[in-house]
């Protein structure tokens, strides 16, 4: 087992992976750029290293200062985080050819899985039921139209490399077309340097539902159920819930075992995601991910088990220490995204917090890098913490958010709270009967149109 680990992020998922790694007695190095000095994961990390100014670019994806941080303090293995480099397969090879090892999948698995194009052909080879549409990209409108003749509209078009809900438009009409395509190849090169898209038959009432999978890199893997992360804002997550409310035990087997089939037959190692919308009982692959997902924590509420600590087990070189037989649901678990922003339009609002206090009790986890008096930042994601709570069954559960909610305090700037308090009084929130469009359709009606 490593003895030092460094962790190549901040924020919550930072504490996240310093908590693993202090209950497994290994050690664990900070990096923090100058506008983070002040921060929660560089007061509980052992060692913190300064890698560069407040932008991101110059700190938490520089390559060169994050392989020196390790160097100057003899880390030997590299927990990215989500976001920032963790799915950046060139500082996996860096990472590696300085003989350090990432706590992730191989470069070759993260760049497969990085295009969105090789990751379907891949998926589809493998067996996984992929949304309908272009055979790989397309390279010109005219072919565009084609696809939307073939498909019927509407139709989506994503950029290749697009990620974060960026490079994907809708066409809705033939007449949208020449627009929708444009754009999202503008996108997809000015956003990740890669103008190649690719054309699906756009879902009219999927919803999200993704299969959390992990392989030993040896051949064998397992999956932990589905999320359903249906209710979402501009294609972001803002509540995720396992399992899955319309997910039944032999579907959840079904698909289940197809994902880890296809993990499993790649030598795939670590946590992975595999997402897809779900209509009409009809599974859609749309993409991998490659990492810890930010709503990995419902699946350990509900599969008691540390999917972090396992990530830094495999990376070491050790068993998994679940099979799937072990692998039982337990109760209902919901988490909910609390972002320094303000209603009704989303505007992010940093700032110092006054007064902070986490809820607790029975079922409630609060993953966050927040303290009294810290000042929130303006250069970094406006994530600021994730509630979870579990419990036996998922109206115990939405019961035990609504309490948790309440004991909340986070002072002195505006979070998106208010906005789950609002979503717990929907009847389609508490039956479970929403699909991906219901939440923008939803704010639409509340807010007015942005
Ligand atoms: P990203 O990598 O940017 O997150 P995804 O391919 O994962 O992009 O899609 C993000 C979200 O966009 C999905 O959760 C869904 O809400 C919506 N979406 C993607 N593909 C389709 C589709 N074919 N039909 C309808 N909605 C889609």
């Amino acid at each position: 087992m490593f003895n030092k680990i460094l962790i190549a992020n901040r924020g919550e998922i930072a504490l996240r992976v310093i908590r693993a790694a202090r209950e497994m007695g290994i050690k664990s190095v900070a990096v923090h750029s100058t506008a983070d000095s002040d921060a929660m994961h560089v007061r509980m990390a052992d060692e913190a290293v300064c890698i560069g100014p407040p932008s991101g670019t110059q700190s938490y994806l520089s390559i060169p200062a994050i392989i020196s941080a390790c160097e100057i303090t003899g880390a030997e293995a590299i927990h990215p985080g989500y976001g920032f480099l963790s799915e950046n397969a060139d500082f996996v090879q860096v990472v590696e050819d300085h003989g350090l090892k990432f706590i992730g999948p191989t470069a070759e698995h993260i760049r497969v899985m990085g295009d969105k194009i090789t990751a379907k052909d891949t998926m589809k080879a493998l067996g996984v039921p992929c949304v309908p549409g272009s055979n790989g990209g397309v390279p010109d409108l005219e072919a565009a139209y084609k696809i939307g003749d073939e498909f019927g509209y509407p139709v989506i078009i994503k950029a290749t490399a697009g990620g974060g809900g960026r490079g994907m438009k809708l066409a809705s009409s033939r007449d949208e077309m020449e627009t929708a395509f444009r754009t999202a190849r503008a996108e997809g090169k000015s956003a990740f340097g890669n103008d190649e898209v690719y054309i699906e038959k756009y879902l009219g009432a999927p919803r999200h539902i993704e299969i959390q999978v992990f392989g030993d890199g040896k051949g064998k893997a397992v999956h932990l159920g589905e999320r359903d992360c249906s209710l979402q804002r501009r294609h972001q997550k803002v509540f995720e819930e396992a399992p899955g409310p319309v997910i039944d035990a032999e579907t959840r087997a079904r698909i289940g075992k197809t994902c880890a089939d296809a993990v499993a037959s790649i030598n795939y190692a670590g946590a992975g995601t595999i997402e897809f919308l779900y209509e009409n009982g009809e599974f859609f692959f749309i993409e991998m991910n490659t990492r810890l997902q930010v709503e990995h924590p419902v699946t350990e509420a509900i599969f008691d088990v540390d999917l972090v600590r396992e990530q830094i087990r495999v990376a070491a070189g050790e068993e998994m220490s679940f099979k799937q037989e072990d692998l039982q649901v337990n109760g209902h678990a919901i988490e909910v995204r609390i972002n320094a922003e303000k209603l009704p339009n989303f505007s992010p609002c940093p700032g110092k917090i006054t007064q902070y206090h986490a809820p607790g009790g029975l079922g409630v986890r609060m993953d966050s890098a927040l303290y009294d008096g810290y000042s929130i930042p303006p250069y970094y994601d406006s994530l600021i913490a994730k509630l979870i709570v579990h419990a036996p069954d998922r109206a115990g559960a939405l019961a035990r958010l609504n309490r948790a909610l309440g004991e909340m305090i986070v002072d002195g700037i505006d979070t998106t709270a208010p906005l789950f308090n609002a979503l717990l009084q929907e009847e389609a929130v508490q039956t479970g009967n929403y699909n991906i469009h219901w939440l923008e359709q939803w704010l639409e009606a509340h807010t007015g149109p942005e």
